[in-house]
């Protein structure tokens, strides 16, 4: 089963994506972590991508998708996979479709889109920030690089709700409550899609 997790940035999808993954015994794919190993590993990939993601903008859609294809390929995701991150524009959302069919994972089921207020977001970042000085500090946690995140988020990644919506694929979830709270409104979106 392909669940894919949809939210601004700071809206605890990570998070919520980790336990639901943990819960179903699926694999998580967090694009925004592969990338940060890639950057850490200082391999190609990651010496590509290190200035863009530094800057809050996406990585071009045909690197997203070489990483995600090879990753989905794993024998791990044989039985589906939460993705986390991605996709995050129209072509993405276009193309994984094909890709799942064509390694046999079928379609994208369960769209979990984390609705949280733009100021309910920042506090968050801002806390996040605050809890990581000293400790791995993401670089793009900075207050002008937040915004720029959160402006990419408006116009490129937005306009997938509407797309899932039009699939049928997409539950809305209120994404502003503790940590459990969100978790039990997202695990019951995800049974009622296994119990079909
Ligand atoms: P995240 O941890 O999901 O917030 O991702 C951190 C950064 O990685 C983003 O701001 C982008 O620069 C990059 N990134 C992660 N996922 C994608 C994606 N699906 N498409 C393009 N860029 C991505």
């Amino acid at each position: 089963m392909l669940v894919v997790f949809l939210g601004p940035p700071g809206s605890g999808k990570g998070t919520q994506a980790a336990r639901l993954a943990t819960k179903y015994g699926l694999p998580q794919i967090s694009t925004g972590d592969m990338l940060r190993e890639a950057v850490s590993a200082g391999s190609e990939l990651g010496d590509r991508v290190k200035a863009i993601m530094a800057a809050g903008d996406l990585v071009p859609d045909e690197v997203m998708l070489e990483s995600v294809e090879e990753r989905l390929g794993k024998p791990d995701c044989a039985g589906g996979a939460v993705l986390d991150g991605y996709p995050r524009t129209r072509g993405q959302a276009e193309t994984l479709d094909p890709l799942t069919r064509r390694l046999g994972l079928g379609e994208v089921s369960l769209v979990l889109m984390l609705d949280v207020p733009e100021d309910e977001v920042f506090r968050r970042i801002s806390g996040r920030r605050q809890e990581a000085v000293g400790e791995g500090e993401r670089a793009d946690d900075k207050d002008d690089v937040v915004i720029e995140r959160m402006r990419v988020y408006r116009e490129l990644t937005e306009p997938l709700v509407e797309y899932y919506r039009s699939t049928g694929a997409l539950e809305e979830i209120d994404g502003v409550g503790t940590v459990d709270e969100v978790f039990d409104r997202l695990d019951g979106a995800m049974r009622e899609t296994v119990q079909g």
